[in-house]
């Protein structure tokens, strides 16, 4: 009993964070103690707060309490700050740069690798990041999530050589325990998966999503959890996320991490590198660093190839291997990702 209250507890304390994010400029740049003057290119007055209709500005308190106050430069705060030059086309850049929705993203269900099934569960994130590939998608075209799950489930059963299960979205962890707890069953359920991942955000922007009772949900399953976090600056990394990341190890689950290579917010190697030492001191290892995918409204994100390259060649001289993380790209159609 007293576990069960305090595991209700904890649930509410989520969404009351979740609840609590910032969704408008103003309070986030008092927050801050910024003035909209020394943030020029500021998505204009009217659009200000919205950013763009359907992906407006959102990020949570333990975020903002990681920016730097005073700094319009800060480098998490670049990563969900809404731009007017979002709105200007860039020769390149579209709504759907990995044509996803060609490889069956309107189902919730993308299989465009081999033996991997990619499960998209929800639309809902703790934070809008603006270069974020599925910024454009009408999430709120997918069907209610029960019979997406049906459609799902019933296609993993037909799909032969299937032994990885990717849950990814939007953030999956912001389904609710019992609906999580459904999902691995029923994935469990399929007799033929040798491995699971998730990917998700909140250890770092929602820390108290992971809550003991989440943890004992995903060290329950038959299979072996690998769990792939995104953080793109070291300084994303604080004191709850380490423990959040502490929680997660201790429920046996193999912690790596990705990262998008964003100018003005970890293009250079001395971010790279201490990101990965940080990582290590977290128990995550560096997974993927990813040239941008170009998507619409992230074209001041742009890191050229060959200085991409160049950076890598940095931390490589400067980390042990298992912290350098792989330099790769997507491109639509691939079989895998391809390195750079
Ligand atoms: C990236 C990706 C995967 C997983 O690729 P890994 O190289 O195994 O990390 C699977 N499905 C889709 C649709 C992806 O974009
Ligand atoms: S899906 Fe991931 S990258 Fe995109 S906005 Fe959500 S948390 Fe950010």
């Amino acid at each position: 009993m007293v576990t069960r209250s305090r595991a209700l507890c904890q649930t509410a304390s989520w969404r009351d964070e979740l609840a609590a994010a910032y969704r408008t400029l103003p309070p986030l740049l008092a927050a801050l103690d910024l003035e909209p003057e020394r943030l020029p290119g500021l998505a204009p007055a009217g659009a200000r707060d919205l950013g763009e209709r359907r992906f407006p500005l959102l990020v949570t308190r333990t975020l903002v309490r990681a920016m730097r106050r005073g700094d319009p430069r800060d480098p998490i705060l670049r990563q969900v700050l809404p731009l007017a030059s979002e709105q200007q086309p860039a020769p390149g850049f579209v709504a759907d740069p990995l044509a996803e929705r060609a490889a069956g993203a309107d189902s919730g269900l993308l299989r465009k690798y081999r033996g991997r099934a990619l499960l998209l569960l929800t639309s809902a994130c703790a934070l809008h990041c603006r270069y974020c590939f599925r910024r454009h998608f009408r999430h709120d075209a997918l069907p209610p999530l029960t019979a997406r799950l049906d459609a799902a489930f019933d296609q993993l059963a037909a799909a032969p050589g299937i032994d990885e299960l990717i849950l990814s979205g939007g953030d999956p962890l912001l389904l609710d325990d019992a609906a999580l707890d459904q999902v691995l069953a029923r994935a469990t359920a399929l007799g033929s998966l040798r491995r699971l991942r998730i990917h998700t955000r909140l250890p770092l922007a929602l820390p108290s999503r992971i809550t003991p009772a989440l943890c004992r949900i995903l060290a329950e399953r038959p299979w072996p959890i690998a769990m792939v976090i995104q953080t793109n600056h070291p300084r994303e990394l604080g004191d709850e996320a380490r423990a959040a990341l502490e929680r997660l190890a201790a429920s046996g689950l193999t912690l790596l991490n990705q990262s998008v290579l964003l100018r003005g917010v970890n293009d250079d190697a001395g971010t790279l590198a201490a990101l990965g030492e940080t990582l290590f001191d977290s128990g995550v290892l560096p997974y993927y660093l990813h040239q941008l995918d170009p998507v619409q409204g992230a074209a001041h994100f742009q890191v050229a190839d060959a200085r991409a390259r160049a950076l890598l060649a940095e931390v490589r001289e400067r980390l042990p291997g298992y912290l350098v993380p792989r330099l790769v790209r997507e491109h639509p159609g691939a079989r895998a990702k391809t390195p750079l």
